[in-house]
């Protein structure tokens, strides 16, 4: 048993993707208490019950007002991902494709324009029964599991800001994979803690993230964890634009699994130190920055601007 401000953990805290037990305290936020991995670099929460997950997102209730500007303003981020991910095709290719946590459907409604056969899935029933009756979109209200659908449907499945809420990301990805065709693919759009500038972003934290990815970790969990196939990594998405930064993965489904448990490059301590110099400040980056440059030592600041 071991103490974090007080509160007892009675068994040693797992990293949420490479489940190694040698994470780092950051801040309690929320209160809720979050961890940095400093094996694959994840920043997650000790908060994974699914009772808060139903209270946040199944049983959240919304007027018809709050649903139609809703699904207007996100219809604008919609579009943006769409065109990224499919507004090369030309042809007529029959995609068929799955969103998991569609909301109200505005990233399928956005798919129509492509003549992409869109589905989506959603817990929330007030939010699925309006995709369904105001934009006649094909969306399933259930929680994202195998009996959703068939083995081997969909030719591209999508997470959109989605995978950071969900507690079990091991099962939800098994499952992903066993929707999909082989040779099909998976995005996957999560929240990131740094911005394009380098500068950490406070306001990634709560708001139901359970975990907060950079490029790396996200990768380690897709490749290494996970077996799939590397295609894109983006590590900053700029459909939100810089003050709600993202970064994205598009990988492949394999059905030839390659056993590794490679890790990826340790994140250094200096990581885990900014991030928690972050955090604690307030402030942004560059300030901490200017802080540092009166505190620390000479080769210490080298090293971490060789961080950046
Ligand atoms: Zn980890």
């Amino acid at each position: 048993m071991f103490l974090v401000k007080g509160k007892k953990y009675n068994a040693q805290v797992r990293c949420h993707s490479c489940d190694s037990d040698k994470s780092k305290y950051i801040a309690c936020i929320g209160g809720h208490d979050y961890f940095i991995c400093v094996v694959c670099g994840l920043i997650f929460s000790d908060n994974l019950s699914e009772e808060s997950f139903d209270a946040m997102y199944k049983h959240k209730n919304e007027t018809e007002q709050e649903l139609i500007e809703r699904f207007q303003s996100k219809l604008i981020v919609s579009s943006k991902r769409a065109r990224y991910l499919f507004g090369h095709v030309t042809a007529n290719l029959n995609l068929k494709v799955l969103d998991v946590g569609c909301g109200e459907g505005s990233f399928l409604f956005a798919l129509k324009e492509y003549g992409i056969d869109a589905y989506g899935v959603e817990s929330n029933m007030i939010q699925a029964r309006y995709g369904i009756a105001k934009h006649q979109l094909n969306i399933l209200n259930s929680y994202y599991d195998k009996a959703s659908f068939e083995r081997s449907t969909f030719d591209v499945i999508t997470f959109n800001r989605v995978l950071e809420h969900i507690p079990d990301v091991h099962k939800t990805l098994e499952t992903a994979r066993y929707h999909l065709k082989d040779g099909g693919f998976l995005f996957i759009d999560v929240p990131t803690y740094w911005n394009k500038n380098k500068v950490f972003m406070k306001n990634q934290w709560g708001g139901g993230h359970l975990r907060l990815y950079d490029i790396n970790s996200l990768k380690y969990l897709l490749v290494e964890r996970h077996s799939f196939e590397l295609i894109h990594a983006i590590p900053f998405v700029d459909f939100y634009g810089n003050y709600k930064p993202g970064c994205a993965c598009l990988v492949k489904n394999k059905t030839v699994r390659k056993d590794s448990d490679r890790l990826v490059k340790k994140i250094s301590p200096f990581k885990a130190f900014r991030i928690k110099l972050s955090i604690f400040l307030g402030n942004p980056v560059l300030r901490v920055k200017k802080i540092l440059i009166k505190l620390l030592p000479q080769h210490i600041i080298e090293r971490l601007k060789k961080l950046r």
